[in-house]
């Protein structure tokens, strides 16, 4: 399954952070994939729609989806050249789809900064450097290899030399892989070369409690959005530490905490819908029965293997798939009047898979 990295110089609060997730998950302990890796903790999808679908159509129970996280150790500048394990770090960060970039936006004197000052802009830019650096690395080493083999006739070599090329100067100067424009052939080459600057990554600034209320408001944020603006990516303030505090209470204890705070859901939330989308990952419901159900699927996913998430009976058997999309239910309050209004669609085998789509499949067995 497709998992975020949490990434950052060290004391910026990702631990805090990934602590916060987890126990937000932690109800799921017992989870069937739920791995024993410590740094690796699943987390559930927080879903509005959900809820408003068991109060249409109730079922017996209500299963959110899910995904991973993984909390990567704090990297520090030279981890390009190995410095305090910097190969091993980079080497986790290459295994994650997403970089979620923690980056410190409070003030706290009594929190050590790495670098002695508050500064997001520079921590972000320390730690982009050394991922990099790392990149620089490789497409160097890959240049040598292919140079001499597009010397000749090798189309692919040659496809693959035009690719680095593009992508060297970018890195030298110091920019990011994902901040370039590939056509379609040159995805899948940039694909193949695993490297860390191609990630999506949303950045988040961990913002003091008396800002999350209005994240925007801190006086750190509006420059790391900035940056993150100039990426394409986005960026979400959270309060991580206050946010650890949230993910321990319980539900009504919770509700008066955000009443007091002035916010209308747990920021954990924000971050955890913004590294789904980050992932390309989207969701669709099966309601009625046993069970109103949330499933995670990657976007463009056609109806027959997103039947196959639920069951690999309901891939090999497709027929057809009845759908309603979750904006119709929520209007027209029943199936029934859904079906009335003329909104219940019946696809087919090509039918691409849309972002809050309520699923009947029809198969054979
Ligand atoms: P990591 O090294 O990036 O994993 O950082 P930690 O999560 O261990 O946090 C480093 C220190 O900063 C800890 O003492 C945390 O309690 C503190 N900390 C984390 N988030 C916040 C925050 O939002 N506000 C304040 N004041 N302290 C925080």
């Amino acid at each position: 399954s497709l998992t975020a990295g949490i990434v950052g110089l060290p004391n910026v609060g990702k631990s805090t952070l990934f602590n916060a997730i987890t126990n937000a998950g932690a109800e799921m302990a017992n989870y069937p994939f739920a791995t024993i890796d410590p740094n690796v903790g699943m987390v559930e999808v927080p879903d509005k729609r959900l809820d408003r679908i068991q109060e249409l159509i109730p079922a017996k129970k209500v299963v959110p989806t899910t995904f991973e996280f993984t909390d990567i150790a704090g990297i520090v500048k030279g981890a390009s050249k190995g410095e305090g394990l910097g190969n091993q770090f980079l080497e986790n960060i290459r295994q994650v789809d997403a970089i979620v970039h923690v980056v410190r936006a409070f003030d706290d004197d009594n929190i050590t900064h790495v670098s002695g000052k508050i500064d997001p802009i520079e921590d972000i830019e320390t730690i982009n450097l050394e991922l990099g650096l790392a990149d620089l690395d490789a497409v160097n080493k890959r240049l040598a290899k292919v140079e001499r083999a597009a010397k000749g006739s090798d189309k692919e070599a040659k496809a693959e030399l035009a690719v680095l090329q593009k992508i060297k100067p970018v890195l030298e100067a110091g920019g990011a892989v994902r901040s370039l424009d590939f056509d379609e052939e040159e995805q899948k080459i940039v694909k193949g070369l695993f490297l860390l600057t191609s990630k999506p990554v949303l950045y988040v600034a961990n913002i003091a409690e008396d800002d999350m209320a209005d994240p925007e408001h801190s006086k750190y944020f509006k420059s790391i959005q900035d940056y993150a603006a100039k990426e394409g990516a986005e960026a979400i303030g959270v309060a991580a530490e206050a946010e650890e505090e949230i993910a321990e209470l319980d539900d009504d204890e919770k509700a008066d905490f955000l009443e007091a705070e002035g916010v209308e859901e747990p920021g954990l939330n924000r971050l955890i819908r913004a590294s789904y989308h980050l992932l390309g990952l989207e969701t669709f419901f099966t309601a009625g029965g046993k069970e109103t159900r949330a499933w995670t699927y990657k976007t463009g996913t056609k109806a027959p293997q997103a039947a196959g998430i639920i069951h690999s009976d309901f891939e090999r058997g497709f027929i057809r798939a009845e759908v309603m999309a979750f904006d119709d239910l929520d209007k027209y309050k029943t199936e029934a009047a859904v079906k009335e209004a003329g909104k219940l669609r019946v696809e087919g085998k090509d039918y691409v898979m849309q972002d809050g789509d309520i699923v009947e499949f029809r198969f054979n067995v």
